[in-house]
């Protein structure tokens, strides 16, 4: 089957210069999204912008399935930190994703979805290694180039590490140790925090679709996220989807 791939970020400065880069598109409106098709760095692709939170994430990614036949799925964005190695400007691809706000017990476990069977939902990993690939290549050759010096410093960006592991999303903005050292405490290897990817990964899941998710690190999910995550949005988000992505474009296609 033909790749076709479907792109979602939660706000515009997590996806900025995608669709500019475009060629061939037509943009659908639907649902309260614009869902832009067409060809990226030559692959076939589909972008969009999910807005916040598991419903939101969950019916974008419905549609690009449904309505827009894409073969993969790939979750690119920012991410509070949940373990003390991974720091601000840190990259974490998920290996499994979890929706860590799902509590139906004693009915069933914590974290399971219902009459899943599932709590941890696997990213896919040829796909996922595919992405890693692709975000080496970022901060190995790109990093330097796509970042100014005043940002790279500004945000104490130096040596950007690559962790692979569980995600944890939840219907929350994180923004308190006490709240983060109970969520990291009951999920052993928990890497990071967000609001969508283990949503996007269950629709993946129920329909057999390969997903791979990035999350940067924009804050540490403690008092101060709300005003860190702000700052990284505006300014550093940005350059590392860009790079990454068109690094994955390019790398499929070899
Ligand atoms: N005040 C912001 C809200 C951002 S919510 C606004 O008005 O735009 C945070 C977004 O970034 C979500 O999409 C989530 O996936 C991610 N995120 C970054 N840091 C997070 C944290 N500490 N906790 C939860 N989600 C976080």
């Amino acid at each position: 089957m033909a790749h076709r791939i479907g792109i979602i970020s939660a706000l515009k400065e997590e996806q900025q210069g995608l669709v500019e880069a475009m060629r061939g598109t037509a943009t659908l409106s639907h649902g309260n999204r614009d869902y832009t098709a067409g060809l990226l760095w030559n692959m076939d692709a589909v972008c969009v912008l999910s807005r916040i939170g598991k419903v939101a994430a969950a019916m974008t990614a419905t549609i690009l399935i449904e309505r827009f036949n894409v073969s993969h799925i790939v979750f690119t964005g920012v991410a509070g930190s949940a373990h003390p190695g991974v720091r601000v400007g840190d990259i974490v691809i998920a290996d499994h994703l979890v929706q860590y706000d799902m509590d139906a017990s004693p009915l069933f476990p914590p974290y399971e979805v219902p009459l899943t069977g599932i709590s941890h939902f696997a990213a896919d990993a040829t796909f996922s290694s595919q992405l890693n690939i692709a975000a080496h290549q970022f901060v190995s050759a790109d990093f330097e180039k796509s970042l100014g010096s005043a940002e790279k410093g500004e945000f104490a960006l130096n040596n950007v590490r690559i962790h692979r592991g569980l995600i944890g999303s939840g219907d929350q903005f994180v923004s308190s140790k006490d709240q983060l050292r109970r969520l990291a405490e009951s999920l052993p290897g928990l890497l990071a925090v967000e609001m969508e990817g283990a949503a996007v990964a269950q629709v993946c899941s129920e329909f057999g679709i390969p997903i791979a998710v990035l999350r940067t690190i924009s804050d540490n999910a403690n008092e101060d996220a709300a005003t860190d995550f702000m700052r990284f949005v505006q300014k550093i988000a940005s350059p590392y989807t860009f790079s990454i992505i068109k690094n994955l474009m390019l790398g499929l296609q070899k």
